[in-house]
């Protein structure tokens, strides 16, 4: 089973980390948010993880945190892998152009 970990940044209190606020922390089966593959039971386990995310308080955070540390796997922000790349690529056309 993978855990979900979150790596507390220096100067930055637990209490005020949005990561203590986080849906998933109450997720007894983390490794709903890193399914293996895009297709199949792999949909799923997306559609699950997302339903997680949808009503998180700190999905914003959460989206922002793993596009600036490139974080390859996985669901999070409620976006998932290939998600998350259509947003990067969008946002380097962007500033391209
Ligand atoms: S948006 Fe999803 S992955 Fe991110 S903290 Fe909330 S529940 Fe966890």
């Amino acid at each position: 089973m993978k855990e979900i970990t979150f790596y507390l940044e220096s100067g930055v209190s637990p209490e005020s980390d949005w990561r203590q606020r986080a849906n998933c922390r109450e997720v007894t089966d983390p490794d709903v948010f890193f399914p293996i593959g895009s297709t199949g039971s792999a949909l799923d386990q997306i559609e699950r993880a997302k339903q997680i995310c949808q009503p998180c308080p700190v999905k914003r955070a959460c989206l922002e945190w793993a596009i600036e540390t490139h974080q390859e796997c996985g669901v999070w922000g409620g976006f998932s892998e290939e998600e998350r790349k259509s947003i990067t690529v969008g946002r380097r056309h962007s500033s391209i152009g």
